[in-house]
């Protein structure tokens, strides 16, 4: 099989046990960027540099392979930037011998954007082991679209939802971003409405961020039209029960699915399951000999990151304090909230002994709720994790924590 790189493998040799984990491959090509994107992908590559990228992917997917880390895979994501960006034929190629590395997997989910997804894309995909689609619509408005710096519009977006109509029957979860300016009364209901047309299995509403370093964290005249915080919760709440009626549970702050729809990939990342991440500016987090995570992340480059993957990733030991906050950042905000057992087993503390004044303050008011197993969010704990994990935060710092049990697949669930 012919991988593309030069030099010979540099695997982080201490990533040796990790058995099961997800993976994730970055696709780090887009057809234009979006002005609020801050994930790593550029524009305008062309066949050449894809073709050097997927070769790099299955090389560096050798590399780690033949290192033992991971053994078996849970879920398959690829993402990006924009896998439908690729050539239809050149992305075949790349599904079929990842597959071969891969096996047996239940769940292969792919994002597409509109722009780039065509009848040759979509046929190809539905023999592949793809599964599940997630189309990026962000908004069916015209006018928000193009507020947005998003490469389609309307036409192609509806163009790209009707081929998916007609020739896609794996599951499908759509991308709406909430939050945006809205010229039309309700508009962010009919922008829910469309995203639902054709039911889609599952539905990501995500908040509008404004991250450094995007060209709309500059642009003071896009930044005034944005929705105040009380206009913006109002929407969300509308939002919400809008979902609720129309039979999709909410099962992770921004996920929506009907039963049996949510995306197994996600809820093992949310689960703290070990994850291997192939491309540039893609993380790992696997465990280490001893059983403790350890985090790579990718050169955000792609042209240096081609000539040897794995020689100038970072890698950094996860403390326990650190994992105990990501534990309690991703139960959070799930509905399966963080189970106490394996918290325990992990750190050797009872959750519910570390943190006794902010679950007593949270659950006091009505937005946690503690059990013998679990701390759960309540419904309208959702709305204010950020504030419930504040409080952890500080209260967290207070205490020292130290690794007891080892940690891997499935071992936080
Ligand atoms: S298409 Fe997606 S990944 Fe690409 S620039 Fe836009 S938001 Fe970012």
């Amino acid at each position: 099989m012919p991988t593309g790189l030069q030099s010979p493998l540099v695997f982080p040799a201490s990533l040796q046990a990790a058995g099961t984990a997800s993976l994730y491959v970055h696709i780090p090509f887009c057809t234009k960027k979006c002005v609020y994107c801050d994930f790593y992908s550029v524009e305008g590559a062309g066949f050449k540099a894809m073709k050097r990228v997927l070769d790099s992917l299955l090389g560096s997917f050798d590399q780690a392979l033949e290192q033992g880390s991971p053994k078996r895979f849970s879920s398959v994501f690829l993402g990006g930037g924009t896998p439908s960006a690729i050539p239809a034929k050149l992305m075949d190629d790349f599904l079929h011998s990842l597959l071969v590395r891969v096996g047996p997997v239940e769940e292969w989910s792919m994002e597409v954007n509109p722009e780039s997804l065509n009848e040759e894309f979509l046929s190809m995909l539905s023999s592949s082991p793809v599964n599940r689609i997630s189309m990026g619509a962000q908004s069916y408005d015209e006018t928000l679209l193009s507020w947005l710096g998003r490469p389609s519009g309307r036409r192609i977006l509806e163009h790209a939802d009707a081929l998916l109509a007609s020739l896609w029957d794996g599951r499908l979860s759509r991308d709406l971003l909430a939050s945006l300016p809205h010229q039309k009364k309700n508009g962010w209901l009919e922008d829910l409405d469309h995203a639902l047309a054709g039911d889609p299995g599952h539905l990501s509403l995500y908040e509008l961020t404004i991250e450094d370093d995007t060209p709309l964290a500059q642009d003071e005249v896009r930044l005034q039209s944005l929705p105040t915080e009380d206009e913006a919760w109002e929407r969300w709440q509308e939002s919400l029960e809008f979902l609720k009626n129309r039979g999709y549970q909410r099962y992770e702050v921004s996920n929506f699915a009907r039963p049996g729809q949510e995306c197994q990939h996600n809820l093992g990342y949310w689960a703290l399951n070990p994850y291997l991440g192939l491309g540039p500016g893609a993380a790992s987090t696997l465990p280490n000999e001893e059983g403790h995570p350890v985090r790579l992340e990718g050169e955000r480059d792609w042209s240096r990151w081609v000539q040897n993957p794995w020689t100038h990733c970072t890698s950094t030991k996860i403390p326990p304090f650190a994992f105990a906050l990501e534990i309690l950042m991703m139960g959070m905000r799930c509905v399966q909230g963080v189970a106490r057992k394996p918290f325990q087993n992990l750190f050797h503390q009872d959750v519910v002994d570390l943190l006794p004044q902010s679950l007593n303050k949270w659950a006091t008011a009505d937005a946690l709720t503690v059990t013998e197993e679990t701390l759960i969010p309540t419904e309208s704990g959702l709305e204010l994790v950020d504030a419930m994990l504040a409080d952890m935060a500080m209260e967290l710092e207070k205490k020292s924590l130290c690794w007891n049990g080892p940690w891997k697949h499935s071992s936080l669930s």
